[in-house]
């Protein structure tokens, strides 16, 4: 099904100049078709629903296309002006539904670098996609939990009752790049799927925890420092931001160094090299 070759019509190259950005012309671009993903279940025990391979063929349109697997394609791209769901109606899924694929028509502007991988292509050799997308819903197809939001106990590719386990993507959230690989993911299109989604708000939960703590560490020697600093003009700290806080912290120091050493501070402040701090009244 990929590698197959496209006739350039002016309603293709029509299609490719939206994206392209001089105006091309027929014979300076190489057209060719890439299966992206479909909704069989793949060696991960993971299938795409058929409403995210619909989301994922507005996604992918205008994405670039990577080769980088081997040194001669290295560096070269391709982008998808064009998607299309396929339906093949005599071909059944794992699981026994229609098989339905997501195919991305793609366009190469001809140069002499580039020959030899277009040769390939028309060759059949290099059918192997990977797409790189996330998901918002991960459904467990024995129980319907989603393990996007904690999922279950149930475990891929094992049988419950004589039902497989297997993931449902849906809810597709963002296509980012495909790109040509050696080693394919799913039975037929090769593709390995990128879940940033959920292990990104994780990385950014824990960061945000980290700073809420040292904003209120911020606040708490804010307050101490404000104590002993004579011209200091009470402000409130609660909404300041992690800049802003630091910022108060520091002048707040210098002011009362320059009020201990001009005679007038109520007190010191001493800074560890551990980032705490302490102030003593004198
Ligand atoms: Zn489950």
């Amino acid at each position: 099904m990929s590698g197959e070759r496209i006739g350039i019509t002016e309603e293709v190259l029509e299609k490719i100049n939206g994206y392209a950005v001089g105006k091309l012309k027929s014979e300076q671009v190489y057209c060719f078709s890439v299966l992206l993903c479909d909704n069989d279940v793949d060696r991960d025990y993971e299938r795409f629903s058929d409403e995210a391979l619909d989301r994922l063929a507005v996604m992918f349109r205008g994405r670039t296309g990577i080769f980088d697997h081997d040194h001669r394609s290295r560096g070269q791209t391709a982008r998808i002006y064009d998607t299309e769901v396929r339906s093949y109606p005599d071909r059944k899924t794992m699981d026994g539904r229609d098989y339905r694929a997501l195919m991305g028509f793609a366009y190469m502007v001809r140069t002499e670098d580039n020959k030899s991988l277009i040769a390939e292509i028309e060759g059949g050799i290099k059918k192997e996609v990977s797409v790189g997308c996330s998901v918002a819903k991960r459904i467990c197809s024995v129980c319907g939990a989603d393990g996007a939001k904690g999922g279950c106990n149930h475990i891929k590719g094992r049988s419950y009752g004589g039902k497989l386990c297997y993931v449902e993507l849906d809810e597709p959230m963002d296509a980012y790049e495909w790109s040509f690989v050696a080693v394919p993911a799913q039975r037929a299109a090769g593709v390995t799927k990128v879940y940033g989604e959920r292990e990104v708000n994780a990385e950014i939960e824990k960061l945000r925890a980290a700073q809420e703590q040292f904003c209120e560490e911020l606040r708490g020697d804010i307050i101490r420092l404000g104590c002993f600093v004579k011209s200091y003009d009470i402000v409130e700290v609660e909404d300041m931001d992690i800049f802003a806080l630091m910022e108060l912290k520091k002048k707040l120091s210098r002011q009362l160094r320059e009020e201990a050493a001009s005679g007038k501070a109520a007190g010191v402040a001493a800074e560890y090299d551990s980032g705490e701090m302490e102030a003593f009244r004198v």
